[in-house]
């Protein structure tokens, strides 16, 4: 799990530097369109404001051939020299268009407009002759103005007439026309490398669109993934385990590593704190010495037979005697002799009975499923035990047994049944010991 848990981490560490570059390249794909929108804007702006001024010095030229008014000829000097759109137009169009074929289109109208203003000078220049205008309040570019011989010698009114005819010729159209044209195909061409330039901006934009689409959908296929692994292989198993704890089961060892080893070791302590119980359980039932089942779990298993109601007998053993024995041959023999007898006693009587030790030398037998019509069944068997127990056996000395028994044949003989079999061993020990009563 800790593999998983590290490359998922890993994944999405990478899949998160992945996601930020693009979307650094998406910013910069936008700039790049805004960029080419806004410059295609900026130069048609500027070749429209070259063809205006253009436009307007002719205007001004030709206003000022038709009608001599003076102020038509201070404007298009204002414009020519402080205004000056067709040269700040083609200086900005330079920088716009950069390296581009379209600027030639540019020079072009720049050139042919130049080439007009000539034409509009020699007009204005007759004009100005004509008028009779002082030439100390002619501008610097009519002073150097040079007319031919021919234009020098015409008349006032063929001057005019000169001067506006300059203003309407073929040539002069052409040019004028020629820097139509110019401006059209450089606003066509500069439209075209725009769109160019969109295209590819778009395209690549579409393209990091569509990467950022499958990161997304990776990015979502991990987290779905790491929940799976996490629930498969953690979750689920632990679930189930709870489910194994709770009804007090061994843990099956599965899911992720980490998991099996926390379902081992919990096996393990179940197993261990099992055994212990055993143990705790066998000690707290059993007497050490003999294995026999204590006076506690023969009082509660006496009262269970009580309870019950069904026919049983009780039968009090005790040791004639015992205390000589402890005293003259010591308690280590004693203790052989509480053993011998307990297996005596186990050997004579059925598995189903309870052969119990409640005493130093005390033992008892609850014998199940019996009736008084039985006791000498019972004495019998007494009797085989002491006769057994009169031959020493593995140096454990001989011992004699005496016993009272008791049966429970209706309800208030079974509530004084251990009084009753106590009372008939009293009798025995009463009687020369060695021997078995019946209450
Ligand atoms: P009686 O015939 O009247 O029963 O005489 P007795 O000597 O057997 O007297 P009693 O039954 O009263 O004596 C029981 C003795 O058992 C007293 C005690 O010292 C001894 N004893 C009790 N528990 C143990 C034990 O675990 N081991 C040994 N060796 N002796 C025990
Ligand atoms: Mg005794």
């Amino acid at each position: 799990m800790r593999v998983v848990s590290l490359s998922s981490s890993l994944l999405a560490l990478l899949i998160a530097v992945l996601v930020t570059m693009l979307v650094a390249r998406l910013q910069r794909g936008f700039i790049e369109l805004h960029d080419a929108t806004e410059q295609y804007i900026v130069c048609v702006n500027t070749a429209r404001e070259m063809q205006d001024g253009s436009n307007y010095l002719t205007e001004q030229a030709r206003l000022f051939t038709l009608w001599g008014d003076i102020e038509y000829l201070d404007n298009y000097f204002t414009e020519e020299n402080e205004t000056r759109r067709v040269d700040l137009s083609a200086e900005k169009l330079q920088k716009c268009s950069g390296e581009s074929d379209s600027f030639a289109y540019i020079t072009t109208a720049f050139q042919l407009s130049r080439a007009l203003t000539k034409v509009e000078y020699r007009a204005m220049r007759l004009m100005v002759e004509a008028m009779g205008v002082d030439p100390a309040e002619w501008p610097q570019e009519l002073l150097d103005t040079v007319l031919s011989e021919e234009e020098a010698a015409l008349s006032k009114s063929e001057k005019v007439e000169a001067a506006q005819h300059l203003l309407r010729s073929r040539t002069y159209q052409e040019k004028r026309d020629g820097i139509a044209a110019s401006i059209t195909a450089y606003r066509n061409t500069m439209a075209a490398v725009t769109r160019d330039r969109q295209t590819k901006a778009a395209g690549r934009l579409s393209a990091s669109l569509w990467q950022l689409g499958v990161y997304s959908v990776l990015l979502v296929v991990s987290i779905f993934a790491s929940w799976a692994l996490v629930y498969l292989l953690i979750v689920k198993p632990i679930a189930r385990g709870i489910g194994y704890v709770r009804r007090g089961e061994l843990v099956p060892v599965r899911g992720a590593m980490e998991v099996r080893e926390l379902a081992s070791v919990y096996n393990e302590m179940f197993e261990e704190n099992q055994e212990k119980q055993r143990i705790i359980r066998r000690e707290a039932e059993r007497d050490a010495l003999t294995e026999l089942l204590n006076r506690r779990c023969f009082e509660r298993t006496l009262g269970a037979y009580k309870q019950a109601g069904e026919p049983f007998a009780l039968v009090i053993v005790d040791i004639d005697t015992f205390k000589t024995i402890n005293d003259t041959m010591g308690h280590s023999v004693g203790d052989a002799v509480i053993k011998r007898v307990a297996s005596a006693l186990g050997g004579a009587f059925r598995g189903g009975d309870h052969i119990c030790r409640i005493g130093g030398d005390e033992f008892t037998v609850i014998v199940s499923d019996i009736t008084k019509a039985d006791a000498d069944v019972i004495c019998r068997k007494m009797a085989a035990i002491n006769e057994r127990l009169s031959v020493p056996e593995d140096g454990v000395p001989t011992v004699s047994l005496s016993s009272g028994v008791a049966f429970a044949n209706n309800k208030k003989a079974a509530e004084r049944i251990f009084e009753n079999a106590d009372e008939a061993l009293y009798r025995v020990k009463k009687t020369g010991r060695n021997g078995c009563a019946v209450y």
